[in-house]
């Protein structure tokens, strides 16, 4: 029975992520193995819930966590999803299936911010083009109109101090591997095969430092411990409003015990600002995540990645490793006016500079891009590929060399950077680069451990225990399941002995390499039905 609300305008909203694809997200193996669902909350769908009138009833369905029940559809009036590009098959279904079970359907998110007419087509009563934070007026005003079939479009790019707490109350944290936060909007750079830029501009756009800390006691009063994923496109895009953020950090982080540890996306110039690193390791910030693309300058050139050219690349990463960042990689085959043998200067590259985690994409022309806007004039676009077939091998615009080549250098240089033996050996080449923390650097310098107004925090019982099994499952995979196991206990030996307080990444490289494993697996099913197999 559809329940019913006090108030005409009352509503009760469903609010719906798809699921994703396979990709390098959406494992659901080592998501097992970690005792995870998957592993980030809808983070554009919580800030949106907090946007909402206070009086509208909320349930909240991650179908990556749990399908959509019976009780589910029942319960609503109206559905509201979102959408990146690779859900878009995903939430068209949701969306007929919505109205024929007679909803109101509302899609927001970047994939209708890109593509509205797609969305519209679907089947959606209303898309929204922009960002909820100026839209959501608009929408609300077309919703108490009745109105359907229309795009509400808000141009004007909101300033972050509007954006609310998001609502994770609306989710069980325990599903996730990470909390998320997003700092800041927009990219000063442009490179040319990015959406960020036409989503969110080239002016970042910051949340006070206050309105950051508030999240995170948010959070943490929710009994949060761990991971948390700052998802700004480059956490670096204005330095002062970083430094701002890091300084209002490092203080509260020290208040509560430290009781999280931080994964960040930034551009690779992070290397030149040696007092942002200093300030982002002591905030506990461990891991950044880097768009290198390629070794090839003239590629570089060619997509306008410029801040990849502009300072030696190679001494930036080894500068931020060795300062104490570890490095994920995210790296691109088929860039335009690559030359044959670019994947095997790309993986001497990352065995060169020792990225134990690098990714490995196909070049992808994304709609609304300034590489879509070229290839479409220049009659290069492949309209039947979709998007998320191009991790198995399909391009979805023609390069400019041959498509099978570069395809069998895109699983080349999965098969070799994945193979286990040569991951961990690249684990542990990093581990002997990546200096030691900050606690044991003090101690070797005989500084008494600074005083924190509260002990450090430990995790709650649940995560302890959740952790526990992890490293007992990787002693067992790799230390005795596994033929590299010899490797594994000289490494471990060593890591305890040349830099223990790094041991404990020792595992986190493990539990993510498990991942890689996965993806290889799967690679080499998609190269055979490729029919690339020899
Ligand atoms: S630096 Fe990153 S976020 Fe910025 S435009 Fe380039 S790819 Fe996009």
């Amino acid at each position: 029975m559809t329940a019913t609300a006090s108030d005409p305008r009352d509503k009760n909203v469903l609010l719906i992520c798809p699921e994703f694809p396979y990709s390098y997200w959406s494992f659901k193996e080592p998501f097992r193995l970690l005792g995870i669902k998957t592993m980030n909350p809808p983070l554009g769908l919580l800030t949106v819930a907090a946007l909402l009138p206070p009086n509208w009833n909320l349930r909240l369905v991650d179908e990556n966590v749990r399908k959509i029940t019976q009780a589910d559809w029942d319960f609503c009036d109206m559905v509201m999803l979102t959408a990146m590009v690779v859900q878009e098959d995903e939430a068209a279904a949701l969306i007929r299936e919505a109205k024929q079970r007679g909803k109101t359907v509302v899609v927001g998110g970047p994939h209708a911010s890109s593509v509205p007419k797609v969305m519209l087509d679907a089947g959606a009563d209303i898309v929204v083009k922009g960002e909820a934070e100026t839209a959501m007026a608009p929408l609300l005003k077309a919703l108490d109109r009745g109105e359907t079939g229309i795009i509400v479009e808000e141009t004007h790019k909101p300033d972050m101090s509007l954006s609310p707490i998001p609502r994770w109350d609306l989710i069980d944290i325990w599903d996730y591997g990470n909390m998320s936060v997003q700092t800041s909007r927009g990219c000063p750079f442009d490179c040319e095969f990015c959406d960020i830029v036409s989503l969110f501009g080239r002016k970042p756009r910051y949340k006070t430092p206050e309105q950051f800390i508030a999240e995170l006691e948010t959070l943490y009063q929710l009994g949060h411990r761990g991971s948390v994923f700052i998802c700004d496109d480059n956490f670096i895009g204005n330095k002062q409003n970083t430094k701002a953020l890091l300084e209002a950090l490092i203080p509260w982080m020290e208040s509560r015990g430290k009781p999280f540890g931080f994964i960040c996306q930034a551009s690779v110039n992070l290397g030149q600002e040696p007092e942002l690193v200093d300030l982002m390791t002591e905030a506990c910030i461990g891991d950044v995540f880097i768009g290198i693309e390629t070794p090839d300058e003239d590629s570089l050139r060619l997509t306008n990645k410029i801040q990849n050219i502009r300072i030696p690349m190679a001494e930036n990463l080894d500068y931020l490793i060795r300062n104490g960042l570890s490095i994920l990689g995210s790296f691109i085959v088929g860039l335009e006016g690559e030359k044959p043998g670019a994947t095997q200067r790309l993986c001497s590259f990352v065995e060169e500079m020792d990225i134990t985690i690098a990714m490995i994409n196909l070049l992808t022309a994304l709609p609304n891009t300034r590489l879509y806007e070229r290839l479409n004039k220049e009659g290069r676009l492949k309209s039947v590929t979709k998007i998320t077939d191009t991790q198995m091998g399909h391009m979805n615009l023609i390069p400019d060399r041959p498509e099978e080549e570069i395809v069998a250098e895109y699983f080349y240089a999965i098969d070799y950077l994945y193979e286990p033996s040569r991951l961990m050996a690249r684990a542990y080449r990093n581990l002997m680069k990546l200096r030691p923390t900050r606690a044991a650097l003090a101690k070797a310098r005989g500084e008494e451990p600074k005083p924190m107004p509260v002990p450090r925090a430990l995790p709650p019982l649940k995560r302890q225990i959740k952790d526990m099994k992890l490293v007992l499952t990787i002693f067992w995979r790799h230390g005795i399941a596994a033929k590299y196991r010899g490797q594994f206990w000289r490494q471990l030996i060593n890591v305890r002995r040349k830099n223990p307080s790094r041991l404990r990444r020792y595992f986190i490289f493990l539990g993510y390499a498990e991942s890689l494993y996965d993806f290889r697996r799967q690679a080499k099913q998609w190269k055979k039905l490729r029919g690339l197999e020899t």
